[in-house]
């Protein structure tokens, strides 16, 4: 028997890196009496240090990861109905702006055992129409990009990387988010560093980062000698209190990473030949960086399966997530009963049939990893102690399950 314990949670101060130093930032923030990112200094200084961390020219803050997928689909300055391929394992937030563009996003199936898209799997739905790739590098492991983006290179596309879950992430000794035409991340409360809400865009390219920064400014050319609103575009500034927790976390984001990466292996090696238990495919030469733990479950060694195991483990107060998202991204009902303005079903209206098809036999892998997914909570405050308390737990109910076999 062990001894119930409280794992550290990202949701709270228990699984969050909060100190004196963002107080500190808040305070002098405030002191300046200045809160807009158009007249004040943090938001710039978390853009500089960011776009210099990660090796990329340009680097814009705005209110969320949502938000920075919008601007990286709008800086392609697509016509409507043209296609952008995206994964269907994702969060809904990176597929909306998609269609708040005009755009019709186009689904594709990924690798059940990286739960991430591939060049085979995109190369299968690119069209004459396709205009964008966001690929996602899912959990914190890196799509293998070499091949990914050959391919797009080769069909004149640019691609966008979703790294909303993939701080500091490598492929090949280099920072995901510098790979493609454009970077995104999220600041959102649960990922590797945090203002609650918040998110960052990253490009090399300056003709792509003018149109990033206008999307975020309702297109207003500030400084420019006749300034106007040159295109539709919101406010998706950050707030410079948002700014400062920011650069905060940002001098954090070392040893979050570190940390998460460690305690991974730490598990990984804890759980290695456990029955029925497939630990971390990482993509080769690359650092996964942990934004979740994942394990895939074989439910024909492990009766029940993920639901079966995922059920145990919460009874030990391991708030762990079978199957992830549940279902495909195109099984929500916005995309599948195209819930968009009104009841204009627009962008979907002007999509090819071929677009929209999401029958089962496109989409194997994405359901194969969706069945078989048992999603870990992670983060940067876990100690040997959880590591040994959540591989200890792991090993007992796979046992209990198994053993229930074994005993018919
Ligand atoms: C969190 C997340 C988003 C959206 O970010 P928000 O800050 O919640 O809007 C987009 N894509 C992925 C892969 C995410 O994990």
């Amino acid at each position: 028997m062990t001894n119930r314990i409280t794992l550290p949670s990202d949701q709270d101060a228990t699984g969050r890196t909060f100190g004196p130093e963002e107080l500190e930032a808040v305070r002098q923030c405030l002191a300046t009496g200045t809160l807009t990112s158009t007249k004040g200094n943090f938001v710039k200084q978390l853009e500089t240090k960011f776009a210099a961390k990660i090796g990329a020219k340009f680097a814009y803050a705005c209110s969320s990861g949502t938000a920075a997928v919008h601007c990286a689909i709008a800086a392609l300055d697509t016509e409507p109905g043209d296609e952008i391929i995206t994964t269907s394992i994702t969060d809904m937030g990176a597929i909306t702006p998609i269609i708040y563009q005009g755009a019709i996003p186009v689904f594709c199936d990924v690798d059940p055992h990286t739960y991430n898209v591939t060049a085979e799997s995109i190369a299968k739905v690119i069209s004459p129409k396709t205009k964008g790739i966001v690929v996602t590098h899912l959990f914190g492991n890196p799509c293998d990009m070499g091949p990914i983006m050959e391919l797009a290179n080769r069909h004149g596309i640019p691609v966008i990387e979703d790294c909303a879950q993939s701080f500091l992430t490598t492929y090949n000794d280099q920072y995901v988010g510098t790979f493609g035409a454009v970077g995104t991340f999220s600041l959102q409360q649960g990922k590797h560093i945090t203002t609650g809400e918040g998110g960052i865009v990253t490009t090399n390219d300056p003709a792509l980062a003018r149109r990033i920064y206008l999307f975020i400014n309702k297109a207003w050319g500030y400084g420019d000698a006749k300034p106007d609103h040159y295109f539709i575009a919101p406010n998706y500034r950050m707030s410079e209190l948002l700014g400062a927790v920011a650069v905060a976390q940002l001098d954090k984001l070392d040893a979050v990473v570190e940390s998460r990466v460690r305690t991974a292996a730490a598990l990984t090696t804890e759980l290695s030949g456990l029955p029925g238990i497939e630990t971390p495919v990482i993509t080769e030469n690359s650092v996964h960086t942990f934004w979740k733990y994942c394990l895939r479950v074989d439910e024909t060694v492990i009766p029940g399966g993920t639901v079966a195991l995922g059920a145990a483990l919460k009874d030990y107060g391991i708030l762990c997530a079978p199957r992830y998202i549940q279902k495909p991204a195109f099984e929500c009902i916005v995309i599948k009963d195209q819930v968009t303005f009104g009841t204009s079903r627009w962008p979907f209206t002007l999509a090819r049939p071929e677009a929209t098809d999401y029958s089962r036999c496109h989409f194997e892998g994405t359901w194969n990893a969706l069945e078989h997914v048992l999603v870990l909570p992670w983060n940067e405050k876990y100690t040997d102690e959880h590591i040994q308390y959540l591989s200890t737990n792991i090993r007992n109910a796979v046992m209990s399950l198994t053993a229930k076999v074994a005993v018919g």
